[in-house]
C-alpha cells in the first residue's frame, strides 16, 4: 500500500546488500557481470531486470527514478545528467520531422533556445501562448501538434497554468501534455493527477536543494518512457551514480525543507509588499497573484521563488544586487542559501528585448530564491539593500 509522501521519500530504497547497510550504498561501477552466457543473452534481450552497463542503468539511478515515480504517481521514468538533458531527450525521442510543439511563452531560457534555434533545423516548429491568456492555446494548436509544453509555476514569470484545462485540450487534440515541475517538486504538486502525460524535473534545483549536483528526470506513461529510454540509452545522457545517490538522499528531506522554504517565502513576500520602493511583488500564494485560484487548487504551498519589481528600474535593480551582503548573486535556485538574480542579464539574456517583454521580464525584475537561513537574517539583508536603492 502507498504510504504518505514523507515516508515514501525515505523508505523507497534499493534492496540491501550482504552487508545489511541501513542507508543505501553508492555503486561506482561502469558495468555488471553475468553468471553465464544465458544470463548475458537474457539481459540484452530485456527478458530479465538486470543492470548491464551504467549508461543504461545503475542501482543508484534506479533507486532515484523509482522514488520520483512513487512520489509523482508515475508508471515509469528515466534519470538524466541534467534537467536540460531530460528536456532535450524527451523531445528528440518523441518527435519526428514535421511535428509541432505548443508551448507557454514564459519558459526556462535554455528550453526556449532549443525551441527557437535548434528544433527548426529538424523541421520541428513551436508556437506559443501567453500564461495570462491560456485560451490562446486552442488557437495556436495545429493538426500536427504532438506536445503541449508548460512549466507551472513558470520560470521566472511565476505564472500558474491550469493543468486540468490544458490536459483536456491536449486529449481533445490528440497531443501530449508535458509539464516541467521543477519549481513545485512532487511535494507541492503532482501533474499526473491533473492529466499530464509526462513530468520533467531539473533535480539540480529543489530536489538536490543544496546546490551540489546536476540531475534531471522524466517520468510518466510507460509507453512514452519506453521510447524515451531507448533514445536515452543510445545517446548517452546518463546521470552519474554519485549524483543519483546524492539526489536520492536529498529526497529524504524534501518535505521538511520545502515546508520551511515555503513558510519563509510567504512571509518575505508579504514583507516586500509593504515596501515603498517596490512596485510589484509576485508569489503564487499571495491573493493578488493573477492565477491565485488555480495555484491554491493544484499546489500544496506557494514554493520558494518570489519576483519583485523595483520602482527605479534597471539602475535600482543593479544597486539592489550590489548592496546585498548575505544573500548570493547566482544563477541557481532552490538552494539552502537565499539567492538573488536579475533574469534580464543572466538566465534570460539570450532572449531578445521583445521576447523578454512578452514574458514579463522587465529590466528591474529581481528573482529571489528563498533559502533556509533564519528568516530574520534574510529580511534584514533585503531591507538594508532596499534602503540604499
Ligand atoms: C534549471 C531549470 C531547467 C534546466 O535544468 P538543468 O539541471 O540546469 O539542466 C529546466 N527547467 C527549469 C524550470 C529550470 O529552472
Amino acid at each position: 500500500m502507498k504510504k504518505h509522501f514523507e515516508t515514501e521519500a525515505i523508505r523507497t530504497q534499493m534492496e540491501r546488500s550482504q552487508f545489511a547497510e541501513h542507508s543505501a550504498p553508492l555503486y561506482l561501477t561502469s558495468s555488471f557481470v553475468f553468471e553465464d552466457a544465458e544470463e548475458l543473452r537474457a539481459a540484452f534481450a530485456d527478458e530479465v531486470d538486470k543492470n548491464i552497463y551504467s549508461r543504461f542503468s545503475n542501482p543508484n539511478t534506479q533507486e532515484l527514478t523509482e522514488k520520483i515515480c512513487v512520489l509523482e504517481g508515475a508508471e515509469d521514468g528515466v534519470a538524466f545528467s541534467s534537467g536540460m538533458a531530460a528536456v532535450y531527450t524527451s523531445f528528440a525521442a518523441l518527435l519526428n520531422s514535421g511535428d509541432h510543439i505548443v508551448s507557454v511563452r514564459s519558459i526556462f531560457g535554455s528550453t526556449h533556445t532549443l525551441f527557437q534555434k535548434y528544433f527548426p533545423k529538424w523541421n520541428i516548429e513551436t508556437s506559443y501562448f501567453g500564461a495570462d491568456t491560456p485560451k490562446e492555446v486552442e488557437q495556436v494548436i495545429q493538426p500536427n501538434t504532438k506536445i503541449i509544453y508548460i512549466e507551472t509555476p513558470t520560470n521566472p514569470g511565476l505564472d500558474i497554468l491550469d493543468m486540468e484545462y490544458l490536459s483536456a485540450v491536449a486529449k481533445k487534440n490528440n497531443a501530449l501534455l508535458v509539464v516541467d515541475n521543477c519549481f513545485a517538486t512532487p511535494y507541492l504538486q503532482q501533474p499526473i493527477a491533473y492529466g499530464a502525460d509526462l513530468v520533467i524535473h531539473s533535480a539540480t534545483k529543489l530536489i538536490d536543494g543544496q546546490g551540489r549536483v546536476l540531475g534531471g528526470l522524466i517520468v510518466g506513461r510507460k509507453d512514452l518512457i519506453s521510447e524515451i529510454r531507448s533514445f536515452f540509452r543510445n545517446s548517452g545522457s546518463a546521470l552519474s551514480p554519485f549524483n543519483a545517490w546524492v539526489l536520492s538522499k536529498s529526497l529524504e528531506t524534501l518535505a521538511v525543507r520545502l515546508d520551511r522554504h515555503c513558510e519563509n517565502a510567504l512571509q518575505i513576500a508579504k514583507h516586500l509588499e509593504k515596501q515603498t520602493k517596490i512596485s510589484k511583488v509576485k508569489y503564487p500564494f499571495l491573493p493578488n497573484h493573477p492565477q491565485y485560484k488555480i495555484a491554491i487548487k493544484q499546489m500544496l504551498k506557494g514554493g520558494n521563488i518570489i519576483t519583485f519589481e523595483l520602482k527605479g528600474g534597471i539602475e535600482a535593480g543593479q544597486t539592489f544586487l550590489n548592496k546585498i551582503k548575505m544573500c548570493s548573486l547566482s544563477a541557481n535556485l532552490g538552494d539552502t542559501r537565499t539567492i538573488a538574480t536579475h533574469p534580464a542579464t543572466s538566465t534570460h539574456s539570450k532572449l531578445s528585448n521583445e521576447e523578454r517583454a512578452a514574458v514579463g521580464i522587465t529590466d528591474g525584475l529581481i528573482r529571489l530564491s528563498i533559502g533556509l537561513e533564519n528568516i530574520q537574517d534574510i529580511i534584514e539583508d533585503i531591507d538594508q539593500a532596499l534602503e540604499k536603492v
